[in-house]
This record gives C-alpha cells, structure tokens and sequence, in this order.
C-alpha cells in the first residue's frame, strides 16, 4: 500500500481544536492496525516556537531529538503514545531558512527563486519526507491557521499541488469549521462555514469532508444543506459537539464515521473496527472518579490555559490511574509571598512548582516550595521549579540568605544554581538549550527509583542552568539528596529531602512523556501522596 496523506484546514476561527480531530482520527486509525503519524506545519516566520513567549504560543512541546515544538505535538503523542520528531513540526521559517541556503549555495543555478515553484516544492518535499521513510501507513498533516490567511496561502497551495500530483486514493482533505449558534435566533447558522469552503475551492482544494465543531446537534436538513453549499456528499460532513473531555472526541468521532470515510476514501483495505478497549477504560475511569484532590500548581504563566498543558494533561492521566478527580488550582507566583503564601496554598493535597525562565515570580516560587517542605505537603518541582527547592534550601536549611540562581544574580556568592558549562560560550538564544532525552540514573531505594520500578529512565530537557555540584557535600548533610545523575557527565537531575512524605525536584520535564495510556510514575506518585495527606487532613 502507498503511504496515505490526510490534511487537515480549519475555518471560520482560529482555535477549534484542529489538533484534536487530527489527533483522535489518527488514533482510531491506528486502532485499526494503521502505522500512523501526525505533523504539524505553522505558517509563522519564526524557525520553531523556542524563542516564544508562552502568552504567544502556549507550551513549547520538547520531542525526544530534542525538537522545541507546537503544543499541538503533545496532543499527537498522548493520543497516539508513539513519539514525533524534528520533522512532525515545520514552520514557514524553516521553509524559507532552506530554499534561502539552497538560493546562496547556488542550488537554483541563475534561476528566479519564487514561492510558486521553489517554497510550495519545499513545502511538498517536508510534507511527503515522513512517508519516504517507510514508517507510516498513513501521514496527517495537520495546517496550522486559518484558510485565508495570507500567511498560510503557499500551504495551502502545496495542498492544491499534491492533491492533483498524488493518485487521488492516496490523499484526503478535511475541513474544520465552525458551526455558530444564535442565542437571539436559537439558531445554528451555516453562513460562515460556507464562505470559509468558497475560500478553500478558490485555491483549488476540494475538501472531502467538512467537520464542523458546534455547541448543539447538526440536525439531517443542516448537514444536507451544508453539504450542498459546500460541494460534498451529504454524509461527508460532520459533526464535532463540545465533548466532556479532549479524550472523548475520538469515541465521537468514530460514532460520526469519521474513520470508516477515512478509510474508504483512501481504499484502506483494513476495514477492522477500531480496538479501543484500553481507551475506553481509560475514559471510563476519568469519567467516573471515586475520590477527589486539589493540586495546586505554581507559575507565572497561568493566565493561560495553554502554558502548562503537558501538565495539566499528566495530571488527568494520573487522576485517571487513581480513580481520582485531580482539581488544578492555577496560583501566579508573583503574588505568593511569605505573607500570602498560608492563605493562596490552603487546601493544597499537593504542590508542583512549574518550570519557567527569568526572574518574575520566583520568589514565590521559593515561598511555595518552602510552605511545602515545612508543612509535609506532596511536592513536585519541575526544571526551574526543582531549582528552586536547591535555592530555597540553601537559604533557609543552610543558611545562606544570598543563596540564587545564577539565572538571575551570576556573581552571588552561593550560585547553587550555576550555568551549564557547554552554555558559556552560547550566545544564540533559539535551540541551543540543553533539549531532548537524556539518560539518567536513580539511587536504588530513592523515592524517584521507587516510582518508576527502575533505576535507569530517560526523560526529555529543555534548560540552561543546573545544579551546582560544588555544593552537593553541604546539601547531602544537611538532608536534601541528589538521588539521580546523568551517567555520562554527572549532572544531578532529582534532588530528594527522604525526611518529607513526598518531595521531589526534577531537572527534566516527566509531563512530556505522560499519555492516558502510560501515566508518568511521578505524577501518579504525586497524586498518590496527595489523596493520602487529603485522607490524613480531613
Ligand atoms: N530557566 C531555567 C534554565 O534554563 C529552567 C528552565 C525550565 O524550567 N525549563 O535552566
């Protein structure tokens, strides 16, 4: 069978969730037996979203190679629970670096370098270059924006080209819009999906199905209609109703036929309904927890859902294992002070200090992790948030009041946290963090080696500055333990306090690798904890 290619447009508005029908066709596809993949391309000039604030973008997603990716990526990995790369993420940026390097290095031979041919054949070749390798049967690629934006024309018109170069049982267009309904009018209206369509058959691409997100059912005559309009079969368009959970839309989606369409258009001959047994359980025990816990999670990013999405989604994962509602309490950092910090953290089961850069907010960060450690409530600290335990540790276990990142003062006398030494000579600021997996290896009998059952894991990183092992003497005698290194250079990447019920700092980033159907060891141990200091508290 030639590799398969879906792509997926969205219309109307921004933010409907093409990642998520992307993702869930994509697991029901792979639930039949299908090797599946999904790459996500972002009509944004910056060359990855590294260098973006999280208020932009959201979370940055890190892949194993070390890729700073869009958060959409995180959703491909949970859904699918196989990893994406450097290639699932490609941005106009990138595109242009490419043709521009080729353009110097003389590739073009005197040519005119034009973005119809030169940047739609880039697009296309980055497009079909997951499919080359014979790992996939079927490749999403999911187009990042709105069609009619200026930005994102010349992906649409490598859509246009590839729908007529590829045999037309190899490629598949899908369409996401969106339904709106009129309170005033109690009313669904097509209007706006219709135009959006009008717009993509101006560019050339036929769609094959119209998915259209909406808040109440598409009744039979609203489906005929949008399908005349939109110049589809009726039974091609679909619905995507406000699920309960991201988790869900898979199941609806099925329900919907959105696989079986799939799979006929493509003349998959794998006509095997969907395993979800698994996914399923999963569903129902999120659906159904018997216990509840607040967890409350501190950064400086929280006015944003999307800043901390890997973690949320961990803790959903975790909650799920444990039969147990994980209720995230967002608190801004900022405002945690020796003062505050009793009355903004009361009611916390559980403590997850988030990563972050600069300097804003940290000395809630430290607040928070000292309220935790003193009070024996769970705690997890992750990346900046584990450094933060070293700093808050050294100020007021042992002593050093000017104890701080090197991050924010370089010439403290007490840099517990120091800058790694391959950083000094960096001065580029996009991909040049320490990023991706790294081994690592756990004491025997350490809570981290307790949790994960093993002493040797790999997780993923995305950071500048590490532990200063200058230090580690003071820290290990006064109670605060490194409890896992990198095997290869050294680095402490868990530090541990076996004194406190549950208290945890890790140099990586554990929500990367959590999926409903692998919830990650340290947040299910950090939920674990919390439903028994809950049970102890009540
Ligand atoms: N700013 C810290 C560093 O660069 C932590 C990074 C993070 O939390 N991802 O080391």
């Amino acid at each position: 069978m030639n590799t398969k290619y879906i792509f997926i447009s969205g219309g109307v508005a921004s933010s409907l969730g093409k990642g998520i029908i992307a993702s869930s066709l994509a697991k029901l596809l792979q639930a039949r037996g299908l090797r599946v993949t999904i790459q996500k391309f972002d009509p944004y000039i910056n060359i990855d979203p590294g260098t973006l604030n999280p208020y932009e973008h959201g979370e940055c997603y890190v892949t194993e190679d070390g890729a700073e990716t869009d958060l959409d990526l995180g959703h491909y990995e949970r859904f699918l629970g196989v990893y994406t790369s450097k290639a699932n993420n490609v941005t106009t940026g990138k595109i242009y670096h490419t043709v521009i390097t080729k353009e110097r290095e003389g590739a073009y031979l005197g040519k005119t370098v034009q973005i119809v041919p030169h940047i739609t054949d880039e697009i296309k070749r980055r497009m079909l270059l997951l499919g080359r390798t014979g790992e996939y049967d079927v490749i999403l690629t999911e187009i990042g924006g709105t069609v009619g934006d200026m930005e994102s024309q010349p992906f649409i018109e490598a859509v246009r080209q590839l729908q007529w170069e590829l045999p037309e049982e190899d490629v598949m267009c899908i369409h996401l819009t969106l339904i709106p309904y009129l309170n005033a009018a109690k009313e669904l209206k097509t209007k706006p999906t219709q135009h959006s369509v009008q717009t993509l058959q101006q560019a050339g691409v036929k769609p094959d199905v119209i998915v259209c997100r909406t808040e109440h059912p598409l009744s039979p005559e609203l489906r005929r209609k949008i399908a005349l309009f939109c110049n589809v079969r009726p039974g091609h368009v679909i619905q995507s109703i406000d699920a309960w959970s991201i988790y869900q839309v898979p199941l609806n989606m099925h329900e919907e036929h959105l696989d079986e369409l799939a799979v006929r258009k493509l003349q998959i001959d794998n006509y095997a309904q969907p395993d979800l047994v698994r996914w399923r359980g999963f569903l129902d025990r999120l659906a159904h927890p018997s216990h509840e816990v607040e967890i409350v999670l501190v950064g400086k990013y929280v006015e944003l859902q999307d800043a901390y999405k890997s973690i949320q989604e961990a803790f959903v994962h975790a909650g799920a294992a444990h039969d147990c509602k994980v209720n995230v309490r967002t608190v801004q950092s900022e405002y945690v002070t020796e003062d505050t910090v009793a009355e903004m953290l009361k009611g916390a089961d559980g403590i997850l200090v988030a990563p972050g850069f600069g300097e804003r907010g940290l000395e809630g960060k430290i607040c928070a992790v000292r309220h935790a450690r003193e009070n024996g409530i769970p705690f997890l600290g992750i990346c900046l948030g584990m450094q933060m335990c070293v700093v808050e540790f050294a100020r007021h276990v042992l002593g050093w009041p000017d104890a701080v990142s090197a991050e924010v003062d370089p010439k403290s006398p007490h840099p517990v946290i120091c800058l790694m030494e391959e950083q000094k000579s960096t001065t580029i600021k996009g991909g040049t963090m320490r990023l991706g997996a790294y081994a690592c290896r756990l004491q025997p009998g350490s809570l981290a080696a307790t949790l994960y059952g093993r002493t040797d894991i790999s997780e993923r990183h995305r950071h500048r500055y590490e532990f200063n092992s200058a230090y580690l003497t003071d820290f290990e005698a006064a109670g605060l333990k490194a409890t896992g290194h990198n095997p290869d250079t050294g680095l402490v990447e868990v530090v541990e306090l076996p004194a406190h019920p549950f208290f945890i700092g890790v140099q990586f980033h554990p929500e990367y690798k959590s999926t409903p159907e692998h919830p990650h060891p340290l947040f299910t141990g950090l939920v674990d904890a919390a439903l028994q200091y809950h049970n102890d508290h009540a």
